[in-house]
């Protein structure tokens, strides 16, 4: 094979390589952005546990100061009740000892009430401790894989380079030239002929210009898609030229 044909062929297999290289790179981000937003929802949820435990806590505690305010109304009435002279001042202060332990009761079963709550928000809590533990094992795990991950693609993108600039060096300035004009144009700068047709865009070769370019032994560009042309021989084939 022409020795530009071959160092052309793997000029765009080297180019091929940066692109996926890159491509993997360029994911990077967004797969971190991914972590960060899974590890900040079970921060969130943790924190929104916390506080409506804090909330129900706070409420309980001022029924209760509610209730020993209550609790200390009725024993006022009680030791008023000793004092009063007439019917009708006892009827009025046992209705009032009345009215505040009815008041009592209702905050007695609204204490009882967020007692309950409080066990399952607790219980709730813990859970989203839980939650969020897991996740931030997960978080660093999947943050120390992916940094692993872009090291080596670092590594492997600078290893493409440098074989490419070798590549480069050594062909000469026309080719590399007619090579980075086309790949610009068509994305790849090389095709494979192969059944009389350019396996890139499809143009059916001329005979004369198919049997030419099956020897690999010049450069041949596409008249459609002015892709280098090169031509792999079938295993068949191939092994016959080796006996
Ligand atoms: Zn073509």
């Amino acid at each position: 094979m022409n020795s530009d044909l071959a160092k052309l062929i793997d000029l765009q297999a080297t180019d091929n390589e940066i692109k996926r290289v890159e491509a993997a790179l360029q994911d990077v981000p967004r797969r971190q952005t991914e972590i960060e937003a899974e590890w900040a929802l079970a921060g969130a949820q943790l924190t929104a546990a916390r506080e409506r435990l804090a909330a129900a806590q706070t409420r309980r505690r001022g029924n209760e100061g509610a209730l020993q305010d209550l609790e200390s109304h009725r024993s006022k009435y009680r030791s008023q009740l000793m004092e009063v002279k007439t019917n009708r001042e006892y009827q009025a202060m046992l209705h009032e000892i009345e009215s505040v332990e009815r008041d009592i009761r209702g905050i007695e079963d609204r204490i009882i009430e967020d007692m309950e709550a409080g066990e399952g928000l607790s219980a709730a809590l813990t859970r989203e401790q839980q939650t969020l533990a897991e996740s931030e094992k997960r978080h660093q795990h999947a943050i120390g894989e992916i940094e692993t991950q872009k090291r080596a693609l670092d590594e492997q993108r600078q290893r493409w380079l440098t074989e490419r600039a070798a590549l480069a060096a050594m062909l000469p300035a026309e080719l590399i030239e007619l090579y980075t004009r086309v790949a610009r144009l068509r994305g790849a700068a090389v095709a494979e002929a192969r059944d009389g047709t350019c396996q890139q865009c499809r143009m059916v070769l001329r005979p004369q210009m198919y049997v030419e370019l099956k020897r690999n032994d010049q450069i041949v560009q596409c008249p459609s898609c002015s892709r280098v042309l090169y031509y792999v021989p079938p295993p068949a084939a191939a092994a016959d030229a080796h006996l």
